[in-house]
């Protein structure tokens, strides 16, 4: 088992923030633990920093999530990372002192959902996201958060122009000193039915960019990506607007698993690595956030950072983004509006890469168990498969992804 098993999450965010008499044995654990870390941070050095569109701040070129193992956490604050994606998950007392102690160097961001339903049904409502947000802030005790986020973001370009109450929630908020800059995660709801009207991740977000009032956006962006999101990052970077890329590592977890695969993998390389050279120096985005799980991960995916292709980084790319057409769906929602049996396939398929690359079985079934259809609905009739772009076998992967998720 890799060291930073030591002890557990739980007990290192206790003993490290002081909070519990710990014993012998318990002081020794965090004592080698914080030997890892420094190991840790010392291997991947300081993070380069690129400027977030055009507000001026510079954030590291791959950013920290919330949702990472507190080692990793503490591990990337020693190496310079100070934008934190989720920080409002960090609730009920365990807020790395580190971030606290020195809160100012850090931009935290919260993610605010719509409420009274889910990201496809849920409705924006100024009022609950401003007590939303003021309650992120007691439950983590950050004072403010930097980056107020709106969660799955618009459904059309309509909706962003009708419907103000998320920025007036901000407004309010920031009137405080509550928030300070305003951004959206934005994902694809073109056919799908729950959504009416349904547009695609770059059409809203150049109208987002066009409207001019949120400072930057993450959406998905990776390897092999559609002529439509590259268009996207090429013109936000044009105009000023910052980028984050999310869900950056499709079929990435697969391919570690697959053991013929990683016989033909290029040799002084590994596909965390690759990705994190490639996304930040060959890329036009601003900073991205890469999941990870562990210690181990963090220094063989963040010490790529900033740090220019090799030979190896680039056959590794070309070779990675031929096994995601493969293997992991790119939730372009294409071929949606073209199954009569409604089912969601894009979020199937999604939870099927938390489950096979993030390995978040359990996130991934809890999810999948929300649907009102699952992939068992599917009567392989076969209409979808024309409209899928990577030409995926959608109705075996679903077979597959009921098996894996039911
Ligand atoms: S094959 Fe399955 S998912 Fe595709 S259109 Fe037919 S029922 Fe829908
Ligand atoms: S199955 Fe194909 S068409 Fe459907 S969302 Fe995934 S990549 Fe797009």
């Amino acid at each position: 088992m890799s060291k930073e098993h030591r002890i557990g999450r739980r007990e290192f965010i206790m003993t490290s923030a002081g909070m519990v008499s710990a014993g012998l044995g318990a002081a020794c654990g965090v004592a080698a633990l914080s030997q890892d870390i420094e190991e840790a941070a010392s291997k991947v050095g300081r993070l380069p920093r690129h400027r977030l569109g055009s507000s001026g701040r510079e954030v590291s070129a791959l950013v920290g999530s919330a949702t990472w193992a507190p080692e990793a956490v503490e591990a990337g604050v020693r190496c310079g990372i100070n934008y934190w994606h989720k920080a409002d998950e960090w609730g009920s007392g365990n807020t790395p002192q580190a971030i606290r102690r020195n809160r100012d160097a850090h931009y935290c961001q919260v993610c605010v959902d719509r409420v009274r339903g889910n990201h496809e049904t849920g409705a924006i409502d100024e009022e609950a996201h401003v007590q939303f947000v003021k309650q992120a802030l007691q439950q983590t005790g950050l004072r403010y958060f930097d980056d107020m986020q709106l969660h799955f973001g618009y459904h059309h370009i309509e909706e962003l122009k009708s419907n103000r109450g998320f920025i007036r929630a901000f407004e309010r908020l920031k009137k405080d000193r509550l928030v300070h800059h305003l951004c959206l995660s934005q994902h694809s709801y073109n056919g799908n039915r729950k959504v009416a009207g349904g547009q695609s991740a770059p059409q809203i977000l150049a109208a987002v960019m066009e409207d001019g009032v949120y400072e930057h956006a993450q959406f998905m962006f990776s390897y092999g990506d559609t002529p439509a999101v590259n268009g996207f990052v090429e013109s936000a970077r044009r105009k000023g607007f910052g980028t984050i890329a999310m869900k950056t590592t499709p079929g990435l977890g697969r391919m570690l698993r697959d053991q013929e695969y990683m016989k033909s993998f290029p040799s002084g390389t590994t596909p965390h690595h690759a990705l994190a050279r490639w996304l930040t120096t060959s890329s036009k985005l601003d900073a991205a956030v890469i999941q990870i799980n562990n210690l181990d991960q963090f220094v063989d995916t963040y010490s790529g950072a900033g740090k220019p292709m090799r030979a190896a980084d680039l056959q590794a790319i070309e070779q990675m983004t031929t096994y995601a057409d493969l293997e992991a769906c790119r939730l372009c929602n294409e071929c949606m509006s073209h199954c009569e049996e409604g089912i969601h396939i894009a979020d199937i398929l999604r939870y099927e890469r938390y489950a096979k690359d993030y390995r978040e079985e359990d996130r991934a079934r809890r999810l999948y168990s929300r649907l009102e259809r699952h992939a068992d609905a599917c009567t392989a009739c076969g209409a979808c498969l024309a409209h899928c772009p990577q030409g995926l076998q959608i109705p075996v992967k679903l077979a597959a992804a009921q098996v894996l998720l039911g």
